[in-house]
């Protein structure tokens, strides 16, 4: 009788079970589970996509943040990478955003920033991601004698220098923060005039109880007229009323996260009606408690009432994962198939701010990819 080694990963891939067994059907498990899995992550890699939720500051991941600091000669109190890896377990939104302040200070330099942004470029290209519109959080900065200038031209050289070097095409959405007043919005609405060129939209994110989208009208009305078009975060900790608000209030074109939605059945009707994208973060989701259990997302119930919904990675250097894990982790804890995944991707172009003509070549790329990778 022979014995076979055994290892079982669970679904979340979070655990692994290992055992001896004599039955070599475990054996089979074990390979049919990995071997399809291992398929899927392949598969998911080399699907063209795009991500259209991704903070820049949210990609400083802990080695960055300690070469710059270095640079810059700023202490930070954590000892070591390791260390700083450690403290990432958060139990709400404001938890995070806390820390996520505190790593963004290192930032000084237009070097900073265009170092920062370069190396998301490179790895969301490294994942197949063709095109990316991107938040940046101006007030975090200027807030700390940083000039609005250093921040935008930073980002902006990466962008331009990654489109050349890797054919990745990028937007920049600039986020009003807020827990700040409106005023604050405003001031920093009338420093992004001379640079209108460089941005596309304007949003709204940071702690989002208390701070809903209403509070923001006058200043979403001034961007509109500028020519701006509008997004903002809603119903990720915040109500499904708070969507409504940002609907009617500041008349956006997509709502990032969205999850409390699915809490007000006119609300679904009326997404789903107007086909109003939802910019879903699974990991986000997990990591900040809006959902305890991967498995209890509402992706698949979001998909199945044809909600136009997108997957993206929020912040990933304290999320755990980048567009290509976000789509990884989603898709083994609710069994997507593969035509929801390429659903999912062809929505990301869909959503997106490219214009038709641009939607169409990509969706067609997504096409020519399955044409050659059986679905
Ligand atoms: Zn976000």
């Amino acid at each position: 009788m022979s014995h076979y080694l055994y290892i079982l990963q669970s679904k979340s891939l979070s655990k692994f079970n290992i055992g001896i067994s004599e039955n070599p059907e475990r054996r089979l498990d074990f390979h049919n589970t990995i071997t399809k899995e291992i398929q899927m992550i392949k598969f998911i890699n080399g699907l063209p996509k795009a991500e259209l939720h991704l903070h820049i500051e949210g990609t400083l991941n802990p080695e960055l943040m300690f070469k710059i600091a270095k640079r810059n000669k700023i202490e930070i109190k954590y000892k070591s990478v390791d260390e700083l890896k450690k403290v990432y377990h958060f139990s709400n939104l404001q938890d995070f955003l806390n820390l996520y302040y505190q790593g963004a200070e290192v930032l000084r330099t237009e070097e900073d920033f265009y170092e920062m942004t370069w190396s998301y470029l490179e790895k969301a290209s490294s994942q197949n991601v063709l095109h990316c519109e991107i938040f940046f959080d101006p007030q975090t900065h200027t807030n700390r004698g940083i000039k609005f200038e250093t921040v935008i031209n930073g980002i902006h050289k990466a962008l331009t220098d990654a489109k050349n070097d890797f054919g990745i095409s990028a937007k920049l959405i600039m986020c009003f923060l807020r827990d700040l007043d409106e005023d604050s919005a405003i001031k920093t609405l009338q420093e992004a005039l001379p640079h209108k060129d460089k941005i596309i939209a304007v949003g709204l994110d940071s702690a989002e109880i208390g701070n809903p989208p209403s509070k923001f009208k006058n200043v979403f009305n001034l961007a509109r007229n500028e020519g701006f078009l509008t997004v903002a975060h809603a119903g990720e900790e915040g109500p499904a009323n708070y969507v409504w608000e940002a609907l009617e209030h500041l008349n956006v074109s997509r709502i990032d996260h969205g999850n409390n939605s699915m809490n007000d059945k006119d609300l679904i009707d009326q997404l789903v009606k107007s086909q109003m994208p939802l910019t879903v973060c699974p990991l986000s989701n997990l990591k900040l408690k809006v959902v305890d259990d991967l498995k209890k997302h509402p992706l698949k119930k979001m998909i199945q009432k044809n909600l136009l919904v997108t997957i993206n990675s929020d912040d990933p250097a304290y999320f755990g994962g980048y567009v290509n894990e976000n789509y990884t982790a989603i898709a083994n804890a609710l069994d997507l198939s593969k035509e929801e995944i390429c659903k999912l991707a062809k929505n990301s172009f869909q959503a997106s701010f490219l214009d038709d003509d641009q939607k169409e070549r990509m969706i067609e790329k997504i096409d020519e990819y399955i044409g050659t990778h059986q679905v």
